[in-house]
């Protein structure tokens, strides 16, 4: 159909910080708190309503990948201040440290949370430290957090073009109902989850990709009942579950979850294939096939789910659930076999599961002034769908506030900034850098530490 070029337009500059982060989801928001608290002014741009991004508009309600196994917790810092702050709301919920352990008590009682090994194999698999939320709470916890460290936060700005000054970001454009705006920094993090800014500055990066779901939460579920069936009628009930997969078409076997609101469950699914995160006919297509798979799953479930007699859809994430679409090329590629294997390097300044993530992971090739931190990290497409839940990405979002901090106070370039300093203030300001590495870690001779 041909293209048009589009007629230059001004934009005005409405705001002119030492950090600009792009987009308000888990990393964008434990990056501009990080700079913030270290002292940066930072303006935070999002293109939706709130704050959260998958971690609210997204509805993916559990938190996973805070520990390795039962007993290494190796998340902390932001993500695990979040945690907190819902449970003074009463909307987080997970396992006390006696009970994360493999038994199958503690399955009948922390399963239908998925607060569980999520890697582990078998159908009973050990509890761990993970943590079941709401997502609404997440939006206000994000909020007061924004407030409280002094963050520039403008919502409803679709970021839309780097301001490059050679090849160096100076800035980004956002669209906005009165037109383009530009906001300028020193330095810009690229929290967009799709790498966005990144790939619109110049950075090579592949398009992977991964199932979509539209996630969405039933209420007026008798949690209780459905339990019992599950207990006292595993064979009718593991039929029911059968049939109820069936219509959905791509879920976990579990594809409901208790939530911290009575009678409301969450379901992780319907997952879709072969849809790209980043075109718009795909995504249009997914969403529509996914609300369709969700009527016939409630009318199923309505008739032959004990529990689920009254359900009725209390919503479909506004956002579908986009796991994975550009991966940034950064001074370093993360591989499979470094997530698996525990690999360390000397430049961690974040940590997942038992994986750790290297600050080269962070600055993408050919931009200065640049760092990525999220789900489109630096990173295969096989290593990525074993890395990007959002505590880690958490974890890399603090990582990036802090080295942007570092580097504007030492007067260098991010790609120069002193990794040393970047992981001493981020232990100072209680998060684990992964400069410590645990007993299980790989070394980069190739040794294991330890047990
Ligand atoms: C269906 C599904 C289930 C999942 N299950 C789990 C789970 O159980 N546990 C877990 O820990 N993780 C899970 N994950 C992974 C996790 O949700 C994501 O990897 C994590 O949220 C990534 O955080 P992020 O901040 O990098 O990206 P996102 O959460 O995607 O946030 C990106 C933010 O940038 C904004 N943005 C994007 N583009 C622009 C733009 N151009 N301009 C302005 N703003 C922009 C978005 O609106 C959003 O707010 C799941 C993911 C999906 C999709």
């Amino acid at each position: 159909m041909g293209a048009i070029t589009r007629p230059a337009a001004d934009a005005p500059v409405v705001a002119h910080s030492d950090v600009v982060v792009v987009g308000g989801g888990p990393a964008g928001l434990a990056a501009a708190a990080a700079a913030a608290r270290n002292g940066a002014s930072v303006t935070l741009l999002e293109r939706y309503a709130y704050l959260g991004g998958l971690a609210a508009g997204g509805m993916v309600l559990v938190l996973d990948d805070f520990a390795d196994g039962a007993e290494e917790i190796t998340v902390a810092g932001v993500a695990q201040e979040m945690v907190e702050r819902l449970e003074v709301l009463g909307l987080a919920v997970y396992p006390p440290p006696e009970d994360r352990i493999l038994s199958a008590e503690m399955w009948r009682r922390w399963s239908r949370w998925g607060l569980f090994d999520l890697y582990a194999k078998g159908p009973q698999k050990s509890i761990v430290y993970a943590v079941a939320f709401d997502p609404d709470g997440w939006k206000r916890v994000s909020n007061d957090l924004a407030e409280e460290a002094g963050i520039n936060v403008r919502l409803h700005s679709w970021y839309s073009a780097p301001i490059m000054e050679g090849d160096t970001i100076a800035g980004v454009i956002s669209e906005t109902k009165t037109g383009p705006q530009a906001v300028l920094g020193d330095v810009v993090i690229d929290a967009s989850g799709d790498g966005d800014v990144a790939a619109s500055a110049g950075a090579p990066f592949v398009e992977g990709s991964y199932m979509v779901t539209t996630v969405f939460r039933l209420g007026n579920v008798d949690t209780e009942t459905a339990e019992r069936f599950e207990q006292e009628q595993p064979a009718e009930c593991h039929a029911v579950n059968r049939a109820t997969r069936r219509i959905l078409g791509g879920s976990w076997a579990l594809w409901w979850l208790k939530t911290p609101l009575p009678g409301v469950v969450w379901c992780n699914c319907p997952h879709m294939t072969g849809y790209s995160g980043l075109s718009v006919e795909d995504l249009t297509t997914a969403d529509r096939e996914g609300r369709k798979k969700i009527a016939a799953t409630v009318d199923y479930v309505r008739r032959h789910y004990p529990g689920f007699e009254n359900a009725v859809v209390l919503d479909v994430a506004p956002q579908i659930g986009v796991r994975q679409s550009r991966l940034i090329e950064g001074e370093y590629v993360v591989t499979k076999d470094d997530v698996v294997n525990r690999a360390h390097f000397a430049d961690s300044v974040a940590r997942g599961r038992g994986y750790y993530t290297p600050y080269r992971a962070m600055l993408p090739r050919g931009v200065e002034q640049l760092l990525v931190a999220g789900r489109h990290y630096s990173v295969t497409p096989e290593a990525q769908k074993l890395s990007r839940e959002i505590p880690p990405c958490m974890a890399m979002g603090e990582a990036a506030g802090v080295a942007a901090v570092e580097a504007l106070d030492s007067s260098v370039t991010v790609r120069k900034a002193d990794v040393g300093a970047i992981q001493r203030r981020l232990r100072a300001q209680g998060a684990d850098p992964g400069d410590v590495p645990s007993p299980r870690a790989r070394l980069a001779g190739g040794e294991v530490t330890g047990a």
